[in-house]
């Protein structure tokens, strides 16, 4: 019942104050509830078991909090030879079960993560940083949605490839970044595990906790050992998964400096490569578009997930007629963010993933100011002294060889520039080294089309961003990477 309304005050007079001490537009506090077990530390997953990792072990943090968690084991090469073994031996008994059968165990944890939904959408949220409604809409059930998508698709490979006899590449090594954790590790071991692989993944220091309850759901549902083994570590554990001589396939997800290491590395030996790397995605703004629905599309591509997002929107280009009117209603709705817990189902932007992060958005906040670009700081959000905290902001005045127009910032930072011509606009998009997204908004379905067709980029949103499915294939062009992930093309890239 909100007590802050007049009909709901049995004086009748009006309380303007809302619990948190707050306005009366003022959410009052709603932190979910859900008390998720931590342990102290947490080992390696490897032949189905939990053990320790021959290496130390490092703190994973709450970023919203700087408490730790838990230790982490770090893996060296003696645990990757160990996972390695372990996948390899799974190998033929995995690969030669039915296509039906391994889709039983798909859809059983698929199942198992829906069971487990709030829970892992708390532990994403508090290892993470990332508001809890998206951990909680987002990033879970996507992740279970990915298992059914595949677990569908073990049986029917024929059907995917007609004509071919679809083998599986063999044992898969999967590193993940730290922006979609639990999201990521799906998008790896579902397709490779529907196809027969076996797999050894790594995810990213900062976020470990959601991939080893991952673990704990394989062994909850009897997934055959050896079959998908978690190691957790750093980029030293990372190089030794991708440097094993008996690792046929490596799936990168993360930066593009690491891929181009990864791709060296790789370089001149038959395992298999696909990356999957960082972006600097254009959002464009035709003055015929509905300009509401284009800022709310902005909004989400942007500062969701503190734009740890690869395919966040970080440059907009407005058409020259209607920049004034965006830069404003830019600015109000950013003013509206709340910034703070992640935890709170009110939050729209929560913590950044860690302090090096912070420490490079904070760069490019410096730079973008030095290199001339005007910064718009609308959001009035306190956020609190302990944690890492950077509030939604903008640029504009920016130019295209400005430093914020050309890098990947990782962060709630956007670059607004300008447009007179739809060519002006495609040019304009294409000019950077990456190619991942991009987003047009315009009532014009003729021009809908013709941009889709000359952007530089392996997804082009119309009319809404950042739009996720399985039967999807996403991927990038350029330095963000290549090799796709979803749908059908994602199954070509975990099979000969
Ligand atoms: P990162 O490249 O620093 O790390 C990614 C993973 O690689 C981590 O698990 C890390 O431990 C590991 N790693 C680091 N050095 C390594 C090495 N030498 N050899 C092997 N592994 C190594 O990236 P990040 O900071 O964790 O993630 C952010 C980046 O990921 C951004 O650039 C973002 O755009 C990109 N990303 C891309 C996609 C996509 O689908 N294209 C999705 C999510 C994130």
């Amino acid at each position: 019942m909100n007590t802050n309304t007049r009909s709901d005050h049995p004086t009748g007079t009006l309380d303007l104050r809302g619990a948190s001490g707050g306005g009366i537009f003022d959410y009052d506090p709603a932190p979910e509830s859900v008390k998720v077990k931590i342990d102290d530390s947490y080992g390696l997953f490897i032949d189905g078991q939990f053990s320790g990792a021959s290496g130390s072990s490092f703190a994973t943090v709450n970023p919203s909090n700087e408490e730790t968690l838990s230790m982490i084991g770090s893996a060296d090469g003696s645990d990757i030879d160990r996972a390695v073994a372990a996948a390899r031996a799974a190998l033929p008994g995995w690969s030669g079960l039915p296509g039906i059968v391994r889709g039983k165990y798909l859809y059983r944890i698929a199942r198992r993560i829906q069971e487990r939904a709030r829970e892992l959408a708390v532990l994403e949220t508090m290892d993470g940083g990332k508001p809890i409604k998206e951990s909680r809409d987002v990033d879970v059930p996507l992740a279970a949605a990915h298992f059914f998508y595949h677990a569908g698709w073990a049986d029917k490979l024929e059907y995917a490839f007609p004509g071919k006899k679809p083998e599986p590449v063999g044992v898969c090594g999967q590193i993940i970044p730290w922006n979609f954790p639990l999201l990521m590790a799906a998008w790896k071991i579902a397709p490779a595990l529907a196809c027969g692989n076996t797999v050894v993944l790594k995810p990213a220091e900062t976020t470990s906790l959601t991939a080893l309850r991952l673990a704990e759901i394989c062994q909850e549902v009897g997934l055959p050992k050896g079959v998908v083994n978690v190691v957790t570590g750093a980029g030293e554990t990372g190089s030794a998964l991708v440097n094993h001589p008996d690792v046929n396939k490596i799936a990168f997800t993360g930066s593009t400096a690491v891929g181009k290491i990864i791709a060296k590395a790789t370089a001149a030996t038959n395992k298999r490569l696909t990356l999957e790397l960082g972006g600097k995605s254009p959002n464009i703004i035709f003055e015929d578009a509905s300009i509401d629905q284009a800022i709310e599309g902005v909004i989400g591509g942007i500062y969701f997930n503190q734009g740890h997002v690869c395919c966040a929107g970080s440059r907009v280009f407005v058409q020259e007629s209607i920049l004034d009117t965006v830069t404003q209603k830019l600015n109000d709705r950013l003013a509206s963010l709340r910034v703070g817990d992640p935890l709170d189902k009110n939050t729209d932007l929560g913590a950044i993933n860690s302090s090096e992060q912070l420490g490079t958005i904070n760069k490019y906040l410096d730079i973008g100011g030095n290199e001339g670009a005007v910064r718009h700081d609308p959001n009035p959000s306190s956020v609190p002294e302990k944690g890492y905290w950077c509030k939604p902001c903008f640029f504009t005045g920016v130019q295209p060889s400005h430093t914020i127009a050309r890098e990947e910032i990782f962060g709630p930072v956007l670059a607004v520039m300008s447009f007179r011509t739809p060519d002006e606009a495609i040019s304009r998009a294409n000019n950077t080294p990456y190619g991942l997204a991009a987003g047009v908004w315009t009532d014009k379905g003729s021009k809908i089309f013709d941009m889709a067709s000359k952007l530089d980029a392996g997804v082009v949103w119309l009319n809404t961003y950042n739009q996720f499915d399985p039967t999807s294939p996403f991927g990038g062009y350029k330095e963000s990477g290549f090799g796709r992930e979803g749908g059908r093309h994602g199954l070509a890239a975990y099979l000969k």
